[in-house]
This record gives structure tokens, C-alpha cells and sequence, in this order.
């Protein structure tokens, strides 16, 4: 579902991303854990090409976004993006939130719009704030709009980074486990997250990046418990 070659990611002088390879099958659900300043986010932007990679190849659902002239806002309707900070239109009802992009982007009636909606909430367990605006929502309960929101564009990718860093520790499970239940939909996940036993259980495979590096990747149980590098082995004992 997503094939990254040799990607590479410098900020002026900075190299960020020095040569990642790596291919997320379809379904699967992918932890990418490490340091701060690792290069974690910057990654997961170069998914979507939020970041414009500075050598290499990103394709998502066989289209190559990095190729020239690729159409990149129509790939990226198709990869769905849940920031740590929620980024909800803050002067649009949850509603609106939701049905905005599927009725102006990718014109789909209002009716058919408000039905998809109505789903999702449901599903996030949110319904009976349809018509709250972000400002009157817990963060829980933003983050979990802000998954429904990514979900009504009906995506095949979903990214997350660091979804449940700026909430409250109590608020972390309820996203949590939003994000589990969609894990279990079949739906292909990259996660970046602090969360190591949400990686342990849900995550099918985890990266580990260091220095713009990926270091080590393998199934949780033998990357978490079983660290083969020295740097990996150092940044678990601080987090485990
Ligand atoms: P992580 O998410 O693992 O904490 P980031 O990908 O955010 O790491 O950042 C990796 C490095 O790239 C850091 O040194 C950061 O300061 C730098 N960086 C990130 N974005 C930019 C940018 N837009 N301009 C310059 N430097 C950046
Ligand atoms: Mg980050």
C-alpha cells in the first residue's frame, strides 16, 4: 500500500531523512517510534507530501507521489491525517467539520454527506455532539472528531502522529481505542507514537528511527522486548 525508497529529507544543511526504505502492506498497522528529532513527523509528512522529499520515492495505492507533476492533492484525498494537535475548523460545528471536505472537495451531496456524518460519529461515539463547536469538546473528544473528519473522505492510508500527545492522561484511551476498532476495520495505519503498549498491541510492525535513520523494524514483540541495537535498547529503557 505504501512502498518508500531510499528517502531522503533535508531542511538547508539539515539532513533529516538520510535513505529510508521501507513497504507497508495493505491492512497493516505500522508504530514508528524513536527519539524527539528523530524524524518521525518529517517521515510521516513525506507520506503525504506535506513535506516535499529531497531525493527518493514515496508511492501510496500504486501512485508515485514524488514523480513530477503527480497530481498530489488528489493522491493525498486518499491519505487520511490526524495531527497531535487536532487542527479541527474552529469556527465549524462538528458537522460542518465532517461534511465540508466530502461535499467541496469531493462533491458528494449533502445528504449523502450528513448519512456518512452521522455514521462516523457514531462510530467515535460522539453523536450527540453533532452540532457542538471544537471549542466546546474535551480533547478526547476533538482528537476523535478529527478521526471521524479524516474518515469521511473515505481514505485507504491513515497517519497519525503522536495522536494522543497533547491530551489529558485520561482522555489518551478513549482515542486509543478509536484507533484500535479502525486497526481492526483493515484499515492500513502508520502511527507515530509515544505509546509503546498501544505499539505492542496493536501495531503489527514497529520502526524505529534514530538520526533520520530507520534503525530496526520488526514485530513488536521482538523490536520492543528484543532490541538489537544499541540505540534502540537505549531509547526502550527510557520509555518501556
Ligand atoms: P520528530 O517528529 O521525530 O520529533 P521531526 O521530524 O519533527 O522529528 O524533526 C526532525 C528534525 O528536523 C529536527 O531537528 C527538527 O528541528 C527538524 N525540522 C523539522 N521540520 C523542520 C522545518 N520545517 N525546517 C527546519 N527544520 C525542521
Ligand atoms: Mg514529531
Amino acid at each position: 500500500m505504501i512502498e518508500v525508497k531510499d528517502l531522503h529529507k533535508q531542511f538547508g544543511d539539515l539532513e533529516v531523512l538520510k535513505g529510508i526504505t521501507t513497504t507497508i502492506e495493505r491492512g497493516e498497522v505500522v508504530a514508528v517510534i524513536g527519539p524527539s528529532g528523530s524524524g518521525k513527523s518529517t517521515f510521516l509528512r513525506c507520506l503525504n507530501m506535506l513535506e516535499i522529499p529531497t531525493s527518493g520515492t514515496v508511492s501510496v495505492d500504486g501512485f508515485e507521489l514524488t514523480k513530477k507533476g503527480a497530481n498530489v492533492a488528489k493522491a493525498r484525498q486518499n491519505i487520511g491525517m490526524v495531527f497531535q494537535q487536532f487542527n479541527l475548523f474552529p469556527h465549524m460545528s462538528v458537522l460542518d467539520n465532517l461534511t465540508y471536505a466530502p461535499i467541496n472537495v469531493l462533491k458528494v451531496s449533502k445528504a449523502e454527506a450528513l448519512e456518512r456524518a452521522k455514521k462516523l460519529l457514531e462510530r467515535v461515539g460522539l453523536s450527540e455532539k453533532i452540532d457542538a463547536y471544537p471549542s466546546q469538546l474535551s480533547g478526547g473528544q476533538k482528537q476523535r472528531v478529527a478521526i471521524a473528519r479524516a474518515l469521511a473522505m473515505e481514505p485507504n492510508v491513515m497517519l497519525f502522529d503522536e495522536p494522543t500527545s497533547a491530551l489529558d492522561p485520561e482522555m489518551v484511551n478513549e482515542v486509543l481505542d478509536v484507533m484500535k476498532g479502525l486497526a481492526e476495520t483493515g484499515m492500513t495505519m502508520v502511527v507515530v507514537t509515544h505509546e509503546m503498549g498501544f505499539a505492542r498491541e496493536v501495531a503489527d510492525r514497529v520502526l524505529f528511527l534514530d538520526e533520520g535513520i530507520l534503525m530496526e523494524e520488526g514485530k513488536p514483540a521482538d523490536l520492543l522486548l528484543n532490541p538489537q541495537t544499541d540505540r534502540a535498547k537505549r531509547f526502550l529503557e527510557k520509555v518501556l
